[in-house]
């Protein structure tokens, strides 16, 4: 076993139950015990190769999916008809799409006007251009905490909705990207998570995804 074993199992299960798998269940599927599994999960953790719990006992996060409620309701058809997936973010959820190369169906409600939405979207099918994201922090600062970081990245109906909610909230407004923009960033940025061999792509990399996507300039100048 190593610790790409134990992050592949992760993100399979993630994908097939919608759900993490547990230190236990893990340490038995890899014929290891539990102290190893936690070592392990650390190391993957400390990697940014997925999020534990603040207590370090369970697997909070495995990008895009999250083992916890945080706004976004992710469902699909046909094979899939049974599973839901929660979202961590705008990005997240169309993320799930791309790592699993299906259509899915994206639940929300607006932040600032609390409307649920719902976006149908899958690797070619773009949400509507209306729609706005807000990215509240610049890239140097996602992983500073992450969870928060996601929490954060929330869907609006519209940029005068985003800006109804900053003034009414007095938070400052980040950047605000159309919905389209973020999708098309997403399906190279998650779509190879699931992929047997699935290694994290230097920053270098990650770095020309976001420029590819039209999005430069200090904001998104990833850390080193
Ligand atoms: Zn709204």
């Amino acid at each position: 076993m190593d610790d790409w074993d134990v992050r592949q199992q992760v993100f399979t299960t993630f994908a097939e139950e919608g759900r993490a798998p547990s230190v236990a269940e893990l340490a038995v599927r890899q014929g290891v015990d539990e102290i190893t599994i936690r070592a392990c999960l650390m190391r993957l953790h400390e990697a940014h190769a997925l999020v534990l719990t603040e207590y370090g006992d369970a697997i909070r996060m495995a990008h895009p999916f999250s083992a916890a409620p945080m706004g976004f309701v992710v469902t699909a058809d046909g094979p899939y008809e049974q599973r839901l997936w929660w979202g961590g973010c705008t990005w997240d959820s169309f993320g799930i799409s791309a790592a699993l190369k299906i259509d899915v169906s994206v639940e929300t409600r607006c932040p600032g006007c609390h409307t649920p939405l719902r976006m149908d979207v899958g690797p070619h099918q773009p949400p509507e251009p209306e729609l706005t994201v807000h990215i509240p922090l610049p890239a140097s600062q996602w992983w500073d905490d992450v969870l928060l970081t996601c929490s954060n990245i929330r869907m609006f109906c519209s940029e005068e909705h985003l800006a109804a909610w900053a003034d009414r909230t007095d938070r400052p407004i980040g950047r605000a990207l159309a919905a389209t923009t973020l999708w098309n960033l997403a399906q190279p940025w998650y779509g190879d998570r699931l992929d047997t061999g699935y290694r994290p792509r230097p920053t270098a990399d990650l770095q020309h995804l976001l420029t590819d996507s039209g999005l430069t300039g200090p904001f998104w100048q990833l850390p080193d």
